[in-house]
């Protein structure tokens, strides 16, 4: 049976359910990564990170095992995080738009796609949860870039540049190569930039490296233009997140005031508010931005002047 064979929503299908199996291992890396002495091959088999038991073939089965245990340890009892399903299902999500945002039969671009997706979803998780990106997904990405372009110039197809300087607006492998490498340096360059700018500014570091690195190995995948645009889109999100954030915080605090019936002044809730809420990772949202111009870039640059 080949696979190409099938119609196209099927094949949708397909990769969607790939995605669900990639996505109980991504859980894996989001666990471990960050965790000095594991990798993602050491221990062999996946264990509960509780009572470290080994798990049985029939734990591991995405989702259904997660719904059959009720979201239990079966060894332990322990409470398995909501991060463990909702990870395979993006991942499911994820694949499975790749596949249909992609022309119908090009499997070495959702391929290209997919790794790319699956790389964003680890930087989110391992983020928010560690304030840091892993650099075998930042760094990694930047080595990989350059090699997946040569393979797949497809995924240049809306990078200027390398329209630029392909043959008659065709990218070709050397075009998407150069399309890659200058995607690297702009994406990781700008980010460096701001930072800098705002080290200069406000006398405090505005910029994780791990942001400056997961950018450049994004502009290697998309382009410079790209990148750019994926920073904006991220910037948006990550705005509107920050004041959502702080809101948050603010109910919070009335909420107890309230409760108390403490004479606590609004703009000194105000106030704490803001500095509870100043701390969330940029990376998740400059992921988001990533993601969204990985898939749909090349359907809006068409509509761009330039
Ligand atoms: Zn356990």
């Amino acid at each position: 049976m080949n696979l190409l064979e099938l119609a196209p929503p099927m094949q949708w299908i397909w990769w969607g359910g790939m995605g669900l199996f990639v996505g109980s291992f991504l859980n894996v890396a989001i666990h471990r990564l960050p965790r000095p002495g594991m990798t993602v091959s050491k221990p062999r088999r996946s264990q509960c990170p509780s009572c470290a038991r080994g798990l049985t073939w029939k734990e591991n089965v995405p989702l259904l095992s997660w719904l059959v245990q009720g979201g239990r340890c079966r060894g332990c009892g322990w409470r398995i995080p909501w991060r463990y399903p909702l990870v395979e299902l993006l991942t499911a999500l994820l694949w499975f738009l790749a596949a249909w945002m992609s022309p119908a039969g090009d499997w070495p671009l959702v391929l290209a796609r997919v790794v790319v997706l699956s790389g964003l979803v680890v930087a989110t998780f391992v983020d928010f949860e560690h304030f840091e990106i892993p650099d075998e997904v930042s760094i990694g990405g930047m080595v990989l870039a350059p090699l997946a372009s040569l393979l797949v110039p497809e995924l240049h197809r809306a990078t200027s540049l390398s329209r630029l300087l392909g043959q008659a607006g065709e990218v070709d492998r050397w075009s998407a190569l150069v399309g890659s490498l200058v995607g690297v340096a702009i994406g990781g360059g700008v980010l460096l930039g701001i930072g800098w700018l705002g080290k200069l500014l406000f006398r405090r570091e505005a910029m994780g490296l791990g942001d400056v690195k997961l950018l450049a190995a994004a502009g290697g995948f998309v382009g410079p233009g790209g990148a750019l645009a994926a920073l904006v889109l991220g910037s948006v999100v990550a705005s509107v997140a920050g004041v959502l954030n702080v809101a948050r915080f603010y109910c919070l605090s009335r909420g107890r005031v309230s409760r108390r019936g403490a004479r606590k002044s609004v703009g000194r809730s105000l106030a704490s508010a803001r500095i509870a809420g100043r701390y969330l990772p940029f990376g998740p949202y400059l992921a988001l931005g990533i993601g969204i111009v990985l898939l749909a870039w090349n359907h809006v640059v068409r509509w761009l002047p330039i």
